[in-house]
């Protein structure tokens, strides 16, 4: 086999947006962006074929995409993304939440979806090239940060079913502010019973668009019911307890420990694999073990679980209340507040990303001005 070529340097072309978002509109879009609804001025986009590798990085004016109607992505959802928030520090300063584990993550959710993997390098590179020309639009105060969201398809225009020889890359980024309406009130979950989200072998544990179009049908039942996510089950067995779809869930039992699914079909969530090593320095250890429905309804019911929350890039922590399935509901912050542990371990994973506690472990990573 030849030796890999090496990686070369990410250069992105720069055309800046002739005619960005005026400073008195942005500024009006900051102070209550809501959740991925106003975009900033520019985006970037990089090509990859097999030939020439990943090449013509540039960061250019944010707009449409001009699709065939045979790009590949849109008839077999050959997508992937990642979702991750740049911080404005009181400082001034811009920094972004372990932007190389989103990176390593990325490359395995290629792997899974037969994508051609971007170098971290070059993801980190991406974000910073975006960072750099739309600065402004992160905005200060409150949870409020800027999402970015990478994402990477088949745009080949080909029909037959293989993985496409032709892929785009591209970076967005969103002001956001909180991620549910309610702020830090406990969520409603409903149970989905007859759907499951992942199964052994599939895509569960890879970030892409699929996993998150089958699930808006049990979305919407759980809607119906009045909750606000979807708790999914194992898909052989619909015993034990998965994920939230899009976060990851905890439980806290009244000895001080908390469990937090096992399974290889949920998604490896950074926020998650943070939150264990914030949670063993505030002397709460973490569990990782496969986890029954039952021992939720019967542990809140007995009151050995005394809290429950979730946890993602979106939302941070959010406790769980009520818990709503076909034949019954339960609820484990009944008075509407959910703590002591939720709001410690949120109040800590917050401090570190806004830059108001210590960062020991050099998690939050400045961007490169160029
Ligand atoms: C992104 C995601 C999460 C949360 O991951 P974080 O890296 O913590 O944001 C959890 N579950 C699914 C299905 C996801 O797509």
């Amino acid at each position: 086999m030849p030796a890999a070529a090496p990686v070369k340097s990410f250069q992105p072309r720069i055309e800046l947006n002739p005619a960005p978002v005026g400073v008195d509109r942005r500024a009006e879009i900051l102070k209550e962006p809501g959740f991925g609804r106003y975009f900033t001025d520019h985006m970037v986009l990089i090509d990859w074929d097999p030939e020439n590798g990943w090449h013509d990085e540039r960061v250019v004016p944010y707009g449409p995409l001009s699709l065939d109607p045979a790009t590949a992505a849109l008839h077999y959802a050959q997508e992937i993304f990642e979702g991750l928030k740049a911080y404005r520090h009181e400082d001034g300063s811009i920094k972004v939440f372990r932007p190389e584990q989103n990176a390593a993550r990325f490359q395995r959710s290629a792997a899974r979806l037969m994508l051609p993997e971007l170098p971290i390098q070059w993801f980190l590179g991406s974000l910073d090239a975006l960072l750099n020309v739309d600065e402004a639009w992160v905005p200060a105060g409150g949870e409020k940060a800027l999402y970015l969201r990478p994402f990477m398809f088949a745009s080949e225009s080909f029909l037959g079913v293989r993985a496409a020889r032709k892929v785009t890359y591209a970076v967005i980024a969103s002001p956001v502010g909180g991620y549910f309406e309610g702020g830090t009130k406990p969520l409603a979950v409903w149970v989905a019973e007859e759907y499951s989200r992942a199964a052994p072998g599939g895509t569960g544990a890879a970030k892409c668009g699929g996993n998150y179009a089958g699930a808006l049908l049990p979305l919407s039942e759980a809607a119906k019911h009045g909750c606000e996510q979807v708790v999914f089950l194992d898909a052989k067995e619909r015993r034990l307890v998965e994920e939230l779809g899009g976060m990851n869930l905890y439980f806290v039992f009244d000895d001080g420990q908390i469990v937090t699914p096992a399974s290889d079909s949920i998604l490896d969530g950074i926020i998650k694999n943070s939150l264990h090593e914030v949670a063993a320095d505030l002397g709460y250890t973490v569990t990782e073990r496969p986890f029954g429905i039952d021992e939720w309804t019967q542990g809140v019911a007995s009151g050995r679980i005394t809290e429950v929350f979730a946890c993602g890039t979106a939302a941070v922590i959010t406790p769980v209340g009520r818990l709503v399935w076909r034949e019954g509901e339960v609820n484990s912050a009944p008075t509407g507040e959910a703590g002591p542990v939720t709001p410690t371990l949120r109040r800590a994973l917050v401090d570190l990303q806004y830059g108001r506690a210590e960062d020991p472990r050099g998690w939050m990573r400045r961007i490169n001005h160029s």
